[in-house]
């Protein structure tokens, strides 16, 4: 069948995939060949070596977790490889996202001898873009040859207006699914759907409550009658099987408890494993309501507080709110629906789930791949000679009852024919009366514009007809085409962070703010950090992109970076060079970013798939044991200092059980790569919250600080023989900003400010040559700590004819450069990039060139650390303003 319109939406789950289709005004869900509506996304190979998904590939990840896997969607677009045991296949995250997708386009083709190939499917909002750019890639595996994403939260909200049409609101999406968590504000205004904010935990999800069961409920109750040594899963090895059991015996009860009236549920497997001595290991438990609810609280107390922030973020109040969407499994928990009602815990915001909570993302995919054209380049190729082929523009689904229409006729591509005397025509049969357009005149070039009249609540289906000059009929492909009057529209989509580029420093240069509509394309011109020298091969000019909205880059997460590498350069690029930064974002948030250097009058492109490494579990734990020590302290100071602030976001901490859940994940992630992601997201929320809590307590010293710095350098700039009248405009630029900084609490930016004035009362003060002879004769003191001796001796000569010649200048580069060779000064360089040693790329090499580094400090060898230390900047990321 020649589609014009997507029509297909797929659901593609961590836990489970669906797919639907809009039928006329009625959403179908497609069921699988056992009648389900919903299909698990598991992949089992069996004994044959054939592929097969759904329930029975996870049962058999039950039983055969060597030869099945699940969750594989948590892992896309990383490097992860997935190995089936038994004959060795390997496969990516993305070609077992393929296989589902195979299975759901199967059902589709057995319901109605349809192979589509084109589809909508559905990301979390939080998705990155290798993740993002792996799910089209599967889906291109799977025949989805035309495959636009959206993010799960939209698709919810679109499936919501289509049921009821409201104008003039705001939703919010509180979608919570195996894997992910995603809150989504969404705005339906104008017939138009945006989420206009957004945020969310891609590593929180109904799986860490199964997990939780087994940790802390099972594997205790286990170990206390039977002996297993080192039993748990950080020795996937020897226990691998038997955890697997557990967890999905974990699931099951888990959803048996969400049905009404169910106060316990018996756990049994008769088979667990074989115990120390050898004997079979029978596992029986009783899990009550209440004990599931005191491990549940938690996770749904950091969902509401993510949907707290996400409002604050936005500055709306749940008053703003008419509903809050629940979407995903874990929302059919009845504890789950009374925390959100509560009045002190929750958001006091109407609970809406009339739409099924499992299928509601598929079923508004459908309707947005109802909205989408299927835009074919070759529109006019496949038409024979005598016949006629028409490309029209419209709103396939949309509240409008008179929805315009415009298009243009050919008689096949290359074929040139005047159609001044054709006309078109449309007809709707379905309504009372009939309505027809009436004959509407073409232009030379085939083209035309006319609206249609359409009914409410239905398909309307319209015919149209051709007539040359003469009035005769003509054939026309298609011969008709249809409009949905349902719904209030088509979704806009935008961006769910904010997106820019990390600098050197560590700032970010922000290029598109949160909310965004896209697609979207954005130009900026930056400086390079550091000098790249033609050929010197594994030396690259990096530009990395960053998603988020924290000021500091290092609390944004890379979402891919742009390698400019030396290899490819036709001459040197000296630090300071001029950068070109575009980054461009498609409609289905693809991100491509281009650099463009003027000296070299080259464009770079290759964008490098950042695959999200597995974070090693020592480096967690010692991350762990810093953040535990940082909490300690903040503790005491805003204790002693009662700051409100501080003490709220101490709270939020202890009631999510940051610290203790990410203890337990630190344990697990020795052998579980899974644990080890989600442990490093809670560890970067933690700091980020812990960072807050710092600024919080330190804003007072803060604010003294500036005011103090602002005086002096104010002093300076008034006083000083030497300042000059830009110096003056330069005060009063910094002296409005710090004062912004300050009123609108904004402590990052507040450093900044002061770093600003610090710059500038040094600067001014550095004009006077009173203070450089005196560095001058320091640096003669201590000649022997010279990197480059001749350098440093040819310099000397300089300063001191700079000196004779009363050349201020001169003497003040000469000393600027003397101060760069001096030792002192390499290694207050090389401590720096120590500090910032988290930053870097490459955590094995770093490591092994800052050992080396200590040994060359050690030695005083400073050519030795001269070049440790350009080998360390080169790891760490970054291009400057
Ligand atoms: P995903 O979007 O990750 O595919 P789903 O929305 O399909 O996730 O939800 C899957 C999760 O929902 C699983 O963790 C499953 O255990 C949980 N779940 C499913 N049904 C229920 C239920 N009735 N009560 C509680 N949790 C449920
Ligand atoms: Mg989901």
């Amino acid at each position: 069948m020649n589609r014009q319109t997507i029509d297909h939406g797929i659901d593609l789950g961590t836990t489970n995939s669906e797919v639907a289709r809009l039928n006329g005004t009625a959403i179908e869900v497609f069921r699988n060949a056992e009648g389900f509506e919903y299909t698990p996304s598991a992949v089992w190979e069996d004994k044959q070596g054939r592929l097969v998904v759904g329930r029975l590939a996870k049962e058999w990840h039950e039983r055969d977790p060597a030869n099945a896997f699940i969750e594989f969607k948590r892992h896309m677009g990383t490097s992860h490889q997935y190995t089936f045991a038994r004959t060795g296949r390997k496969m990516t995250p993305e070609e077992l996202s393929a296989e589902v997708l195979k299975a759901l386009r199967a059902d589709v083709e057995r319901r109605t001898a349809e192979a589509i190939t084109a589809a909508v499917v559905t990301v979390p909002a939080d998705f990155d873009l290798p993740a993002c750019e792996a799910t089209k890639r599967a889906a291109g595996l799977a025949g989805l040859q035309h495959c636009l994403l959206l993010q799960e939260p939209v698709a919810a909200a679109q499936a919501y207006s289509f049921e009821k049409e409201e104008d003039k609101t705001f939703w919010l999406v509180h979608d919570y699914g195996g894997g992910t968590f995603d809150a989504a504000i969404v705005q339906v205004r104008d017939g138009l759907i945006q989420v206009v904010g957004h945020g969310g935990d891609n590593q929180l999800g109904g799986k860490n409550l199964d997990w939780a069961i087994v940790e802390q409920l099972f594997i205790p109750a286990l170990l206390k009658q039977r002996a297993l040594s080192d039993f748990g899963r950080h020795n996937p090895a020897r226990w691998g099987g038997a955890i697997a059991k557990l967890k999905i015996q974990a699931e099951e009860a888990k959803i048996r408890l969400s049905a009404p009236g169910v106060e316990s549920t018996e756990v049994q497997i008769d088979f667990l494993c074989k115990d120390d001595r050898g004997e079979p290991v029978e596992f029986s438990f009783e899990l009550k309501r209440s004990e599931l609810q005191r491990l549940a609280g938690p996770f749904i107390r950091r969902t509401l507080h993510i949907c707290k922030e996400t409002l604050a973020g936005r500055r709306l109040a749940p008053g703003n709110i008419a509903k809050l969407i629940l979407v995903g499994g874990p929302t059919l928990m009845p504890f789950l629906r009374e925390q959100l009602k509560d009045p002190a815990e929750g958001l006091g915001i109407p609970l809406e789930f009339n739409v099924d909570p499992l299928t509601v993302v598929a079923r508004g995919a459908a309707v947005f791949a109802a909205t989408q054209r299927v835009h074919d380049e070759h529109w006019a190729a496949q038409v024979r000679p005598g016949q006629y082929t028409v490309k029209l523009d419209y709103t396939p689904v949309g509240p409008d009852t008179e929805p315009p229409v415009a298009g243009v006729v050919s008689a096949g591509e290359g074929v040139e024919q005047d159609f001044t005397g054709f006309t078109i025509e449309f007809i709707n049969p379905d309504i009372r009366p009939p309505w027809r357009s009436g004959k509407i005149g073409l232009g030379p070039k085939g083209n035309f514009m006319t609206s249609l009249s359409a009914e409410k609540g239905k398909a309307n289906t319209f015919q149209i007809e051709l007539r040359d000059p003469t009035g005769a009929l003509q054939e026309l492909s298609p011969t008709s085409f249809q409009i949905t009057v349902k719904g209030v529209g088509a979704v806009q989509i935008t961006l769910p962070h904010a997106l820019g580029v990390a600098l050197a420093n560590n700032e970010v240069v922000q290029f598109f703010d949160k909310g965004t509509v896209i697609p979207a394309r954005k130009r900026r011109d930056l400086h390079t950090a550091l000098a790249l020298q033609r050929g010197q091969s594994g030396q690259f000019l990096r530009v990395p992109v960053v998603e988020g909205n924290k000021s500091r880059a290092d609390r944004n997460r890379i979402v891919g970076t742009l390698l400019i590498p030396a290899e490819k350069i036709a001459r040197d690029v000296p630090a300071g060079s001029d950068i070109e930064v575009t980054i461009e974002i498609d409609q289905s948030r693809l991100i491509r970013t281009k650099a463009f250097i003027p000296i070299l009058e080259e464009e770079f492109e290759d964008v490098l798939k950042l695959e999200s490494a597995v974070p090693d579990a020592k480096q967690l734990a010692e991350r762990l044991r810093r953040a535990k020590d940082r909490l300690k302290t903040t503790r005491q100071k805003a204790d002693a200092a009662q700051d409100p602030r501080a003490l709220e976001l101490l709270r939020q901490i202890d009631s999510e059980c940051m610290v203790p859940e990410a203890e337990r994940l630190v344990t697990a992630a020795a052998g579980d790569s899974d644990a080890a992601r989600q442990c490093l997201n809670l560890l970067n929320s933690l700091e980020s919250t812990l960072d807050d809590a710092e600024d919080a307590l330190e804003w007072p010293t803060l604010v003294a600080e500036a005011e103090k710095v602002l005086e002096e350098t104010r002093r300076a700039v008034e006083t000083s023989q030497h300042a000059t009248a830009e110096d003056k405009r330069e005060f009063a630029a910094l002296e409005r900003e710090t004062h912004e900084a300050i009123e609108h609490h904004v402590p990052d930016l507040l450093r900044r400010r002061l770093e600003g004035l610090r710059g500038l009362r040094a600067e001014v003060a550095l004009r006077d040559p009173g203070p450089w002879l005196c560095v001058l004769d320091e640096l003669k003191a201590n000649r022997a700590a010279m990197s480059d001796p001749a350098l440093a001796e040819r310099l000397f000569a300089q300063a001191d004819r700079a000196v004779q010649n009363n050349d201020f200048a001169v003497l003040r580069a000469a000393v600027v450069q003397l101060l760069r060779l001096s030792g002192e000064r390499l290694k207050k360089q090389f401590d720096d990039l120590k500090a910032a040693r988290a930053r870097m790329t490459d955590q094995a090499r770093a490591a092994a060139l800052i050992a080396a580094g200590d040994q060359a400090a050690a030695q005083n060898n400073m050519a030795e650390l001269t070049r440790t230390i350009h080998q360390l900047k080169q790891l760490l990321s970054g291009v400057i303003v």
